[in-house]
This record gives C-alpha cells, sequence and structure tokens, in this order.
C-alpha cells in the first residue's frame, strides 16, 4: 500500500530544525554538557497550590465525565474576574469566554470557522508556527507581513497589497512577541483595530506573554482599544504564566460571533477539558499573583545577565520588556542554521535559529532564558572562549 500525505499537510512550511535536532541528540548520546537555550518551555515547576488543587479535584467523581463544550461557568467567571482585574475589560460569561485546550489548539482551530478556500489570512513572520498551519488546514492563503527591526519588529500595514487585503480575512498580531520580544503599544492597537474596520478583517490577538514582563512594564489587552470588540478574539493561556505547558489550558476571548465560531468547530472536534483541570486553571487565576511576580524577578535576573555578559562580548544585544526570549543578530556572515550549528559543535550551546520561525527571522537567533542563572554564566564563558 502506498498512502500520500494531504496536500494540505504538505503544503505546511518545511520544518528546519531537523539538522538540529538531530546534532542536539548526537551531542547528548555523546554524553556532552548541553546548555539549551532552546526551549520556549518554563523549567520551574507548576506550583504546589495547583497540584494540590489537582489532587483534590481528580478524586471528585463529578470531574471524571464529559466535560461542557464551552467550559466550566466557574472558570468562565473566574476568567471574567481576572480580565476585569488586569485589563479593566469586562466580559460576558456566557458568549465572550471560551476555554481551550491550550491557546494552541484555538489559535489552530480557529481560521476552519472564518476561512473560505483561497481567503488569505496576514500573517507576522518570523511567528509562532499555528499562525500559518491553522491558515493552511483551513484551505487559506498566508501573507506575510515582515517583522523588521527597523520598525520594531511590528507589521507595515501600509506594505500589505490592495488585491491581498480584498481577500484577507484574519489578521494576527502576537505582542509580546514569540521570538523577537518585542511590545506593542496603544497606538498600535488602535492602528490594526482602525485598519481592520476599514477593510473588513478579523484581528486575531495572541496575548500568551501578557504576564511574563520586567521593569515594570505592563502589557495591554487588544481588547482595551475602543471598538477592538466589534473585530477582535484574543488568546491566552495558563501555560507561560504558571509554568502551566503540559497541563494544556488557556482560553479565547472578545468578539461574541468569533467565539461563536471557534466553539462551533472545537464542539466537533474535541468534548471539552478535562474538568478537573479547569477546576485548576480556576485555582491559578484566582491565587495570589505573589508567585508570577516571583517568575519575573527570575526571569529579569536571567536576562540581565545574559544580555549584559553578550554585550561585554561586543555582541548588540537588547534587553526585552517582555517574554522569555532575547532575540540577536547572528554574529558573524553564517546563517542562523550554520551560526547555531556552529555554537552547538563548538560550546555545546543550543539556540533556536531565527529562520525557523520564518524567512524574516534569518540572521537572528533565539535565547530562552529557561536556563538557570550559573548556567547562563557558564554559557557566556564558553562563548568567550569560541568567538
Ligand atoms: C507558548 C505560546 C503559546 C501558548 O500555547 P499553549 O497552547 O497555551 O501552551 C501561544 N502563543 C505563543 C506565541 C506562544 O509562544
Amino acid at each position: 500500500m502506498e498512502f500520500e500525505f494531504s496536500k494540505r499537510l504538505q503544503s505546511l512550511p518545511p520544518y528546519l530544525f531537523l539538522e538540529i535536532d538531530k546534532a542536539k541528540r548526537k551531542a547528548r548520546s555523546e554524553g556532552r554538557d548541553i546548555i539549551d537555550f532552546g526551549i520556549g518551555d518554563p523549567d520551574q515547576p507548576t506550583p504546589k497550590y495547583i497540584i494540590d488543587s489537582l489532587n483534590k479535584a481528580a478524586n471528585d467523581p463529578a470531574n471524571h465525565r464529559y466535560a461542557l463544550d464551552q467550559g466550566m461557568p466557574v472558570l468562565r467567571q473566574s476568567i471574567a474576574k481576572w480580565y476585569k482585574n488586569r485589563f479593566n475589560v469586562v466580559l460576558d460569561t456566557e458568549t465572550e469566554i471560551l476555554p481551550l485546550i491550550g491557546s494552541k489548539e484555538g489559535i489552530a482551530h480557529f481560521p476552519l470557522a472564518f476561512l473560505n478556500p483561497g481567503d488569505y489570512s496576514l500573517v507576522p513572520d518570523p511567528c509562532y508556527p499555528p499562525y500559518k498551519g491553522g491558515t493552511i488546514f483551513a484551505g487559506g492563503n498566508v501573507h506575510i507581513m515582515p517583522l523588521l527591526e527597523q520598525n520594531d519588529f511590528l507589521p507595515d500595514l501600509k506594505m500589505i497589497p490592495a488585491d491581498v487585503l480584498k481577500k484577507a480575512k484574519v489578521i494576527y498580531i502576537n505582542y509580546p512577541n514569540n521570538p523577537t520580544g518585542a511590545v506593542a503599544d496603544k497606538a498600535f492597537y488602535e492602528r490594526v483595530v482602525a485598519f481592520a474596520k476599514k477593510h473588513n478583517l478579523i484581528v486575531l490577538s495572541d496575548l500568551a506573554y501578557s504576564e511574563m514582563s520586567y521593569d515594570g512594564y505592563k502589557p495591554m489587552s487588544l481588547l482595551e482599544v475602543e471598538g477592538a470588540r466589534d473585530v477582535g478574539i484574543e488568546f491566552h493561556s495558563h501555560s507561560k504564566t504558571f509554568n502551566m505547558t503540559g497541563w494544556r489550558v488557556g482560553w479565547a476571548c472578545g468578539n461574541k460571533k468569533l467565539v461563536a465560531g471557534l466553539a462551533k468547530v472545537k464542539s466537533n472536534i474535541d468534548s471539552g477539558i478535562f474538568s478537573a483541570i479547569q477546576v485548576c486553571a480556576v485555582t491559578a487565576l484566582d491565587a495570589d499573583p505573589k508567585f508570577v511576580q516571583q517568575m519575573r524577578g527570575l526571569y529579569q535576573e536571567r536576562r540581565d545577565v545574559l544580555v549584559d555578559g553578550l554585550n561585554n562580548l561586543g555582541w548588540d544585544a537588547h534587553k526585552p520588556k517582555a517574554t522569555f526570549y532575547v532575540w540577536v543578530k547572528v554574529q558573524s556572515k553564517q546563517s542562523s542554521i550554520e551560526f547555531a550549528a556552529m555554537l552547538l559543535e563548538k560550546a555545546n550551546l543550543v539556540v533556536t535559529p531565527g529562520v525557523g520561525f520564518g524567512a524574516s527571522g534569518e540572521g537572528y537567533v533565539r535565547f530562552a532564558l529557561t536556563v538557570p542563572k550559573e548556567r547562563i554564566t557558564e554559557a557566556l564563558e564558553r562563548l568567550r572562549k569560541v568567538l
């Protein structure tokens, strides 16, 4: 029997990390002491009060059955309360909030609800891969909006051709940004909302890093902008904020019709989130924000050690105001893949080549601050010897 992958699967962007993954596995199998800045996953454990909450909830038979597609009312209420406290935005718990099995799931499924074959998505580049993948799975076309350093890694909306705009349905925005660490101000969100209204676009805002910010900076929500609710849906995640990446829980909120469309797709695909996990999601949102503050302090300290250290080596590195990523220019004439391969070979360091996030990421590598301070210092020492 000969099976062929579907055209959709075949048209996904190529996976560019194969070589690096192979080299990393080889290095590990040889027992080399690898310092891995490649992982966008908190290294610290989920806080104990959340684990205790799971133990309790898992023992309750009421949580053993199919969950409601629209999520538990108590979780939607907790999300609404958190949103009001954090952004001063009031959400309707019945129609404007949808819990998700992690925000990636919702982001990837969303285009199925609103894109027809041939429609366009406007996607930043470099970017989190599901923006492109979700569009392609829905039969849509990806139009790339390059994020350039000279524009502070914000998309230049004027550069989008009129014929693409006519067929465009969705614009993706992600600030604080993975992988560049860039942030956006209110004026940017206002521009995007006005642009979306003018061109009849849905604004999909990915706010996975809303709580991971430094030096007192506080990221804002798209929904704080007047009129955003007419065009926007925002995706949030427990993953990074509460060290819960493996738990798979997050939510979407915003425009009723957009929330309803995603809910309808999901009700045909999954059957809700394990209720015990939803209980934990409430525990996390309702808890004292002290834990999140501690995490911010931890990442900020690591950021300072890494960026100051790189600059002492003569690199031109910048301190991100948010996210746990440091996005730096390749320090040679090599491509980002060659540079990353060289760092692995010569210094046993793993960094992510920028081109893996899209063509506009070429010329950069991403360091994730998911490595303890002492190991960052050790990595800087190795870089000093190599470069
Ligand atoms: C980590 C991350 C997410 C979160 O994904 P989950 O599925 O909620 O774990 C979403 N968007 C971006 C840009 C991310 O980096």
